[in-house]
């Protein structure tokens, strides 16, 4: 979340990051500044009837970054600390993600300062349903499309998809993804961010000449995205996955997990600690195993200068948005670790979310394989452009996607003229 200082203030560094592509790429001085400035920004206080009859007013926000390339998307974040500054970096975060992935979208990004924590299902509905409605002018399938992020869930964008379609007078599926797949989600989409961060796994191992099958994994953080790339790294790959963790710990198992026993013992007692033959370790000691891959699928700054120069992984996958500081990104590319950055490797999330778009638009609705088929080659492309783009200007693989993506909007931008 977003720190006050300005050393920690996301969009800052967000800002920071175009201009050191910009160099890199030659970007022309005013594409950068467009680049730098999000096209359109929505505040709304709106009050909610609480569960005891009061009113009480929420302030949300809605950031469209960057259309040169399509309609906006990026999710809808629920938390006590979201700012306008950390929505107009997740905005510009989702501009570069959903152009490295080629999906003709721009970035954008919602947020409401509350703690759904403490709210009840009713209450939730009602600020929901409130602040859909305060932001239709923007949203629609043409313009911008939310989807679920943190404390928000499919149940929310259902309320959404609801809402926009009442004030339109008849259903219209398209405005949101990650909705139940009853209302027009897609299949796979609940396991798209795991499922396309293995794919990108598997195609780094590749291209350096690591056998998959066999080769050790740990991860950090056993939730959605977590788990999910634990559990296929496994099966899919055949990969030996000797460590995992959550908030409260890990364990550790030099000859490896049974994934699917680890779930159910996480679904039984809420945590993976005491898990019949493990180990326990730490979530610091996890990143600094002796493996060939690790996978942060937890929280940001996990990787930074204290650690770096110990993590011994050939690869490192971010399934978590953020995991790496970028003082840490210089070790591990001294160290020739390859790092897959976030909005490479977990844009598996978003990308499926596409599908669902295109299947809502079209009203034809895809099985789960040709779902994951084509998740598999957005995913097999995308990843050899970034590692193509990071080897032809020598620099890491996280620049090279930012290369690729900065590229892309910057064309469309002076292919397309300023208006008027
Ligand atoms: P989640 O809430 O399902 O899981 C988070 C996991 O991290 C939980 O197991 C939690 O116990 C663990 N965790 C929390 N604090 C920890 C700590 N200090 N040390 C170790 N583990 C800790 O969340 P998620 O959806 O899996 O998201 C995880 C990361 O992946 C986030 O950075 C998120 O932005 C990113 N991501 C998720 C998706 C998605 O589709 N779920 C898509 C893109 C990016």
């Amino acid at each position: 979340m977003a720190g006050e200082g300005a050393q920690n203030n996301p969009f800052e560094i967000a800002k920071k990051q175009i201009d050191i592509v910009a160099k890199v790429i030659n970007l022309n001085d005013g594409i950068r500044e467009i680049l730098k400035s999000p096209k359109r920004e929505l505040t709304v206080n709106f009050p909610v009837r609480m569960d005891n009859g009061e009113y009480k007013v929420f302030t949300g926000y809605r950031v469209q970054y960057n259309m040169a390339r399509g309609p906006c998307k990026g999710g809808i974040r629920y938390h006590p600390q979201v700012s306008l500054d950390e929505v107009r970096a997740l905005a510009a975060w989702m501009t570069w993600k959903c152009s490295v992935m080629n999906l003709p979208y721009g970035g954008a990004k919602g947020g409401v300062i509350c703690n759904p924590k403490e709210m009840s299902k009713g209450t939730l509905e009602r600020l929901t349903r409130r602040f859909a409605s305060e932001i239709a002018p923007l949203i629609g399938p043409e313009m911008d499309v939310p989807a679920p992020d943190v404390y928000t869930d499919s149940q929310t964008m259902a309320w959404i998809m609801d809402t926009y379609s009442m004030q339109k007078g008849f259903s219209v599926p398209g405005v949101v993804t990650g909705k139940p797949i009853a209302i027009g989600g897609s299949e796979g989409r609940g396991e798209a961010t795991g499922r396309g961060c293995m794919y990108a796994i598997r195609e780094a191992a590749k291209r350096q000449g690591l056998k998959t099958k066999g080769a050790t994994v740990a991860v950090q953080g056993f939730g959605n995205a977590g788990s999910v790339v634990a559990n296929l790294i496994s099966k899919e790959l055949g990969s030996k996955v000797v460590a995992v963790s959550d908030s409260r710990g890990g364990i550790y198992n030099k000859e490896g997990l049974d994934i699917t026993k680890v779930e159910a013992h996480k679904a039984k007692t809420g945590q993976v600690e005491g898990f019949p033959g493990a180990q326990k370790i730490s979530n610091e000691d996890l990143l600094k195993l002796d493996v060939d891959i690790l996978i942060p699928a937890a929280l940001e700054n996990q990787i930074t200068s204290k650690n770096a120069s110990q993590i011994k992984a050939k690869i490192v996958a971010e399934a978590a948005n953020g995991p790496t500081t970028p003082e840490a990104d210089e070790v591990l590319f001294k160290n020739k670790t390859t790092v897959l950055p976030d909005i490479l490797a977990n844009a598996g999330g978003v990308t499926v979310s596409y599908f669902e778009w295109v299947q809502d638009l079209q009203g034809y609705f895809w099985p789960e394989k040709d779902v994951n088929e084509r998740l598999e080659a957005v995913m097999a492309q995308s990843y050899k452009a970034v590692a193509d783009t990071a080897e032809k200007y020598g620099v890491n693989n996280r620049t090279g996607a930012y290369a690729i993506a900065v590229d892309r909007v910057a064309t469309a931008i002076r292919l397309r003229g300023i208006y008027p």
